[in-house]
C-alpha cells in the first residue's frame, strides 16, 4: 500500500482523487505529508470508524446481528498480539450474508487472543450461537468418561454411520486465518510427531495432502473420512485456505476409525467413527484417543488453548467448549416430509445437515443429525443428548410408518437464564 500512496502522490491526478476519495481533511493531511510508508494500523485510523462500518442490512449471521456502530467503533483499531484485527474476524461474515443451509457465526478468531480482545462482539454472538451461555461469567465442563453414556446403540435400519469430532489448537500458533506459512508447518509437524506415539488399534499414519494424488484424496472426501476442498466460501473468506494445499493433511489409523486432520478450519480436528449405529464404541474411542494425543502433545512441551470461560478454544466461536459434534447419519423418510420436522430438531438441540458435509443439500432421505451446541455443556452430556434426540426421532419414524400421530417434544432447556 505505501507503494501505491507514493504513486498517487507523484501523480498529477492526485488532487482529483483524493476529491473524489472524499476521504476527509484527515487523510488529505496524511497524503500531503512526505512520509512515503505507512503502516496498515495508521492507514486504517485515516478514517473515522462509522467511515469503515460494514454494510450488513442484508445479513442472516450472529455477528451481523450483534454488531452495532458502537462496539465496532471501541474495537477496530485494537491489535491482538499477532497484530489481528477485528475486521479479519468479521470479514467471512461480511462476505458471506447467509448460508443455504445452517446460520453461521460470521466471524473467526485469528488467535487465542481474538476472544479477550474483541471480547465486546465475539461474547454476545457466543451467547446468542450456544444458546444463552453467557461467557463472562460462567463456566464450561470437560467430561471424557465415555462409561457413563446410556443406550449409545442405535437401530441399524435407521442409522448408517456414527461419528464423534472435536478440534484442537496449539498454544502460541497462529489459529488458520491468520497463521503465517511456518506456522502452519509447525503445526503440522509438532502434530504428526506427536501422533507417532499412538499405540495399538490407533497406531496409523500421516497423509499429506501435497503428496496424495487428486484420485486419492477425490476417494477419501467421497468416503466422508477427509474434509473436502477448499471450495466453501466460508473457508476461503477467512482466509483459512491461503497457501492450500500447504501443510494440510489426514492422520489415520488402518481401520479408518479414528482421524485426524490438520491445519484445515483448525489446527487439528480429532474425528472417531464407524459404519453402523454404534455411538457408544465410537465415543469411547473418541475419549480415549484423544486423551492419548493430548498426552503425546504435552510430552513435547506443547498444550492445547484453553481456559475456564470459553473451554478448548478453535477458529470459529460456534465451535468453543468441547468442539464436539456427534452426529449420525441417519434415514428419515418420512419424519423428514413431515411439516413438524424442524421444530422438533430445535426443541432437542439438533441440527441437519447433508450427508456431503455442512456445505451440501441433504440428497434422498438421509442426514447427518448432530448436537448444536458445543459450549455449557461436557462432551458426555453432549453425546447423550445426541443419543436421545436420534432415538427420539427414530421412534417419530416408526411412528410414522404405523400412521400414528408423533409429538414436538417441549424445548430443551440449556442454561437458565
Ligand atoms: P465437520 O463438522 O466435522 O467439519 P462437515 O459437515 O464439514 O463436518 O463434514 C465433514 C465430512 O464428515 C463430510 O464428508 C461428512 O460427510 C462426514 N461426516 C459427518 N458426519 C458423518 C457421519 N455421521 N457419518 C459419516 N460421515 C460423516
Ligand atoms: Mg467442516
Amino acid at each position: 500500500m505505501a507503494g501505491s500512496i507514493g504513486k498517487m502522490m507523484s501523480s498529477r491526478t492526485t488532487g482529483l482523487l483524493m476529491a473524489s476519495l472524499g476521504a476527509g481533511a484527515l487523510a488529505t493531511g496524511y497524503m500531503m505529508s512526505d512520509s512515503a510508508a505507512i503502516s496498515a494500523d495508521e492507514k486504517r485510523k485515516l478514517y473515522p470508524p462509522s467511515a469503515d462500518f460494514p454494510d450488513l442490512r442484508k445479513h442472516n449471521n450472529c455477528m451481523a446481528s450483534a454488531l452495532t456502530p458502537a462496539i465496532y467503533a471501541k474495537l477496530r483499531d485494537k491489535l491482538t498480539p499477532n497484530n489481528w484485527t477485528l475486521d479479519q474476524c468479521i470479514q467471512t461474515g461480511v462476505d458471506n450474508p447467509g448460508h443455504p443451509f445452517i446460520k453461521t457465526v460470521g466471524m473467526v478468531a485469528g488467535d487465542e487472543e481474538s476472544y479477550e480482545v474483541f471480547a465486546e462482539i465475539f461474547d454476545p454472538v457466543i451467547k446468542d450461537r450456544h444458546n444463552g451461555y453467557d461467557p463472562r461469567n460462567m463456566k464450561h465442563p470437560t467430561d471424557l468418561d465415555a462409561s457413563k453414556l446410556h443406550s449409545g446403540m442405535f437401530d441399524e435400519h435407521y442409522v448408517l454411520s456414527s461419528r464423534v469430532r472435536t478440534g484442537r489448537s496449539i498454544r502460541g500458533l497462529s489459529l488458520p486465518p491468520a497463521c503465517s506459512r511456518a506456522e502452519r508447518r509447525e503445526v503440522e509437524r509438532v502434530v504428526i510427531q506427536a501422533l507417532a506415539g499412538l499405540k495399538g488399534d490407533l497406531s496409523g499414519r500421516y497423509y499429506s495432502l501435497t503428496e496424495m494424488t487428486d484420485h486419492e484424496q477425490q476417494r477419501l472426501i467421497d468416503e466422508h473420512f477427509l474434509f473436502d476442498k477448499p471450495v466453501s466460501p466460508l473457508l476461503t473468506a477467512s482466509g483459512m485456505a491461503r497457501d492450500w494445499p500447504d501443510a494440510r493433511g489426514i492422520w489415520h489409523n488402518n481401520e479408518k476409525t479414528f482421524l485426524i486432520w490438520v491445519n484445515e478450519e483448525d489446527h487439528t480436528r480429532v474425528i472417531s467413527m464407524e459404519k453402523g449405529g454404534n455411538m457408544k464404541r465410537v465415543f469411547e474411542r473418541f475419549c480415549r484417543g484423544l486423551k492419548q494425543v493430548e498426552h503425546l502433545i504435552q510430552e513435547r512441551g506443547w498444550e492445547f488453548m484453553w481456559n475456564e470461560r470459553l473451554g478448548y478454544v478453535l477458529t470459529c466461536p460456534s465451535n468453543l467448549g468441547t468442539g464436539l459434534r456427534a452426529g449420525v447419519h441417519v434415514r428419515l423418510p418420512k419424519l423428514s416430509k413431515d411439516p413438524r420436522f424442524g421444530k422438533i430438531l430445535d426443541n432437542l438441540r439438533l441440527q441437519k445437515r447433508g450427508t456431503g458435509g455442512v456445505d451440501t443439500a441433504a440428497v434422498g432421505d438421509t442426514f447427518d443429525i448432530s448436537n448444536l451446541d458445543r459450549l455449557g455443556k461436557s462432551e458426555v452430556e453432549l453425546v447423550q443428548l445426541v443419543v436421545d434426540g436420534v432415538n427420539y426421532l427414530i421412534e417419530c419414524e416408526k411412528r410414522l410408518e404405523k400412521g400414528q400421530d408423533i409429538k414436538v417434544p417441549a424445548p430443551l432447556q440449556q442454561f437458565k437464564k
